[in-house]
């Protein structure tokens, strides 16, 4: 089966319901089929067939939904592009990934237009589970940015998983300010919504300035949400969790600390997962069960993990096809069938997964093995402290040491902040500087990009 005949549940089985609400305008799953089929068949009249791969450079935005839906429709490959990205690391994806058309902002009027003259027809063209539905690029902090083909299969196995794991229905409501390029507002949030049939409001980004007035006035039942959003929230009025019924976060990690304030102001348990583009969701805090913070919870259903020299492994039908056009990155990123996520973790006895950082964010002093992760979680229980990143700095000596940059939330005096790690934590450990930011260079989806912190 593939992804359509899987959302047809909701565009033909639901089609008169309420799906989306976008800068102010609601659609029905019905008028999301016709605008879709409208859009396949535009782009099948500019040539694009079974196969091809479509760029998609865009802001969120309702026709995002559509030219995803064409291209699911029509077989064609979707290649969602960062709309952060500029020029560089936009030639370097139409280089590799080749697609046969780039939609952007200044051309999708036109297309749009074109889309309202065409027949509101499904196009007839069989596409199998097996068939590559989108290629993400990966977010390239080391080394060259690859295409992760994902297949219908994957994004399917994937919003079941999530569906039944947090028992998301057709009586939810999501507020949606993930980013539909990456794999988790897309993975997440399109794929459950159309299948699951629940109502969402698309913004275009999430701003702190309206995250709490959309919350009062859209009364979601369930938020997708990243660390960095929930630290904004926290300055919001505690009412805006009273519709809530799950928040769930990942993409980076919660510090437990976050997790802790944010259950005391808003009396829900911030419920942490953990995935990645080459996987989709790997694994979650149970939705009845132990929310166990610091952790990223149990593999989720049909998911293998293991832990292999402190790194995680993962098989499963959410693991991805292959690295578009690149063999062998893709025979490297496998051992006997498992893929080697490149994230430390540790696996407890009754099966909660922890994760410790990105292998190659590995610190290695004297060779003692420092993860940052915990040195990070420990300043954050620091009240002065709001950010941290923790670092390499290469050493004559030692080979390697660990920096910490934070970002403050009061003044104080980084002697002290010194004083207390030494008291707290293993002599190696102890950052060797201590440098203060306005604020982390953070990627899209809030994650601190450690290759770009100064160097000191
Ligand atoms: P991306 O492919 O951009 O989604 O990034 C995937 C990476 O994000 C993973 O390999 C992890 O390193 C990190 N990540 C995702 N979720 C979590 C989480 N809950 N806790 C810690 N790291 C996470």
């Amino acid at each position: 089966m593939n992804l359509i005949q899987l959302f047809d549940l909701s565009l033909m089985g639901r089609s008169a319901k309420p799906a989306l609400e976008f800068a102010g305008i609601s659609y029905t799953f019905g008028e999301l089929e016709s605008r879709s089929n409208r859009m396949a068949q535009a782009l099948a009249a500019r040539g694009l067939t079974k196969g091809d791969r479509l760029g998609i450079y865009l802001p969120n935005c309702v026709e995002y939904v559509d030219l995803y839906l064409a291209c699911l429709k029509l077989g064609v490959i979707a290649l969602p592009i960062n709309i952060l990205y500029r020029e560089r690391e936009l030639t370097h994806i139409l280089n590799d990934a080749s697609p046969r058309l780039l939609v952007n902002q200044e051309d999708l009027p036109a297309l749009s237009r074109a889309a309202e003259t065409m027949p509101a027809e499904r196009p007839n063209v069989f596409v199998s589970g097996d068939d590559p539905a989108a290629i993400i690029y990966t977010s390239g902090t080391t080394g060259v940015a690859k295409g992760a083909v994902l297949t219908h299969n994957n994004f399917a196995a994937n919003a079941m998983n999530i569906i039944i794991a947090w028992q998301l229905s057709s009586e939810d409501r999501l507020l949606l300010s993930l980013p539909l390029f990456h794999a988790h507002g897309l993975g997440n949030g399109l794929h459950s919504w159309l299948i699951a049939g629940y109502q969402t409001r698309l913004l275009e980004r999430f701003e702190s300035s309206r995250a709490e007035a959309e919350f009062l006035d859209y009364k979601p039942t369930v938020f997708f949400g990243v660390p960095t959003m929930y630290v904004r929230l926290m300055s919001c009025d505690p009412a805006i969790s009273q519709t809530v019924r799950l928040f769930v976060c990942g993409s980076a990690p919660l510090p437990a600390q976050l997790l802790m304030d944010f259950r005391e102001r808003f009396g829900s348990t911030i419920l942490e997962r953990y995935g990645m583009t080459e996987t989709l969701m790997i694994a979650s805090n149970p939705l009845v069960g132990e929310r166990r913070a610091g952790t990223v919870g149990l593999p989720l259903p049909g998911i293998s993990a293991k832990v292999v020299d402190g790194e995680v492994y993962i098989k499963g039908p959410n693991v991805f096809a292959s690295y578009w056009g690149r063999e062998e990155a893709t025979r490297a990123a496998f051992t006997d069938g498992w893929f080697r996520s490149g994230d430390i973790g540790m696996l407890s006895d009754d099966g909660y997964l922890t994760l410790a950082g990105r292998k190659s964010d590995l610190i290695i002093s004297s060779g003692f093995n420092i993860y940052p992760r915990e040195i990070e979680e420990f300043l954050l229980e620091q009240p002065e402290i709001s950010e941290v990143s923790v670092a390499a700095q290469s050493d004559p000596v030692k080979g390697e040491v660990p920096v910490a940059y934070l970002v403050l939330r009061t003044e104080c005096d980084l002697k002290e902040i010194e004083q207390r790690c030494r008291a707290a934590l293993a002599s190696f450990k102890v950052p060797k500087a201590f440098v203060k930011v306005d604020a982390l260079p953070r990627n899209a989806l809030g994650k601190v990009q450690k290759h770009l912190l100064p160097k000191t």
